[in-house]
């Protein structure tokens, strides 16, 4: 076949037409100053222009230095649209301009639970729901978090249930079972985690083998704070292990505050202290309670809770620029609806089709550079692999390790 011919003259009137192109495209964007497509944040310091150099910029850059991955458990369009109605405010999830779709299903399920979507997440396959960071034969796989510690990056974990809950675990650990609780916080102990915020200190201190685990996570290096008058003086270059509650923690009805959003805050800035970049997990646990617990006033709560720890997380990769945010959920919980209400009261008649978890897809949200690549329709497991290109791993690359995670204990041995 004949090679076609690239004429020179026709490359350059080729490339003048573009730069022409370019030239009018930015004077659209600066004369409208929101036609970025890609930014929508608050910023105080947010300019036209600004927005629309941060987003050429993100085009050009499709490798983040950080990744921040939030994820609602059980939270599904509804939740998220109860949150605008019943919250009578706009979310920061508004604030997005890619968006898309994730298939939940696990590996033996339709029906996900946390652990199988969690690990989609994190290892970027398919797992039996209740398996912890292990493939469908049960073999642990390096998660992404592990993978970032041995890049360089810092890495955290941020929630509102324990840290050793199924979400935050398949970060951190390997098991079959997710109701393996201290053996789970024992390999956080071990893991090379800079930062754990949450809850499940019972996991580590109170334990069938009597073992004080965050004695050792001192000697590992790990500040470890109880409440949060101790957050205040984190000393600097330590690794952190905040458990403030014994087992998960208080619902915002019962006077959980702001810690999400300022845990949120607090992660950015102890984890933003490298030169290679960071990867932080953070979810709004409780929305998937509020789920289980049919109970709309506390999903609108929670939903609200976890937006406003979203908006942390869009402020700084704003003003950052190299920061990958990504806000999805691993599955619905509660088969929740609006059945009616009043848009301006902000009344909603809530109704729910299970107390349980639902097949149904879930939204996914990305701001930042490569986030063109979380829309459309896709698997869960793509999350895991779109992050993973980002940071130069194709499917040629030699994969992450992977090895015998511990037996699975018969249910009677397990700690609930
Ligand atoms: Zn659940």
């Amino acid at each position: 076949m004949k090679k076609p011919m690239h004429h020179p003259i026709l490359i350059s009137f080729v490339s003048s037409i573009s730069f022409v192109f370019s030239v009018f495209l930015c004077c659209f964007f600066l004369s409208t100053g929101s036609a970025d497509g890609q930014t929508a944040p608050r910023l105080k310091k947010s300019s036209p222009l600004h927005r629309a150099r941060q987003s050429a910029e993100f085009a050009a850059q499709a490798q983040p230095r950080n990744i921040i991955l939030l994820v609602g458990d059980g939270m599904g369009a509804t939740q998220i649209y109860a949150g605008m109605v019943a919250g009578r405010q706009e979310l920061n999830l508004e604030r997005f301009r890619h968006l898309g779709y994730s298939k939940t299903h696990s590996f033996d399920d339709l029906i996900t639970d946390s652990g199988a979507g969690a690990t989609a997440f994190s290892i970027g396959k398919k797992a039996f729901n209740g398996a912890i960071g292990v493939d469908s034969d049960t073999m642990a796989c390096e998660t992404i978090l592990e993978t970032a510690a041995r890049m360089g990056k810092r890495t955290g974990v941020v929630v509102t249930s324990s840290v050793t809950h199924a979400t935050p675990a398949s970060f951190l650990a390997h098991v079959p079972d997710r109701e393996m609780h201290e053996e789970i916080a024992r390999q956080i102990m071990e893991s090379k985690v800079d930062l754990i915020i949450g809850a499940g200190k019972k996991y580590f201190d109170q334990r069938k083998d009597g073992r004080a685990l965050t004695a050792n996570m001192r000697e590992r290096g790990f500040y470890t704070a109880f409440d949060s008058a101790s957050l205040v003086q984190i000393p600097k270059g330590s690794r952190l292990a905040a458990l403030l509650w014994d087992k998960e923690a208080p619902k915002m009805s019962e006077g959980r505050g702001d810690f999400l959003p300022t845990s949120t805050r607090l992660a950015l800035e102890h984890l933003n202290d490298s030169t290679k970049g960071f990867f932080l997990m953070v979810e709004g646990s409780q929305i998937d309670w509020g789920g289980h617990a049919n109970d709309a006033d506390y999903i609108v709560r929670e939903m609200i809770d976890f937006d406003r720890a979203i908006g942390v997380a869009l402020d700084f990769a704003a003003q950052d620029g190299q920061t990958l945010v990504v806000v999805t959920a691993d599955h619905e919980t509660g088969g929740f609806a609006i059945n009616g209400g009043d848009w301006s009261s902000g009344r909603i008649e809530a109704a729910f089709t299970t107390k349980k978890h639902t097949g149904v897809m879930v939204p996914v949200f990305a701001y930042g550079p490569g986030a063109h690549a979380f829309t459309g329709i896709q698997d869960n497991t793509s999350i895991y692999k779109h992050m993973m290109r980002m940071w130069g791993f194709t499917a040629s690359s030699p994969w992450p390790w992977r090895k015998s995670a511990p037996e699975k204990p018969r249910r009677s041995d397990t700690a609930e």
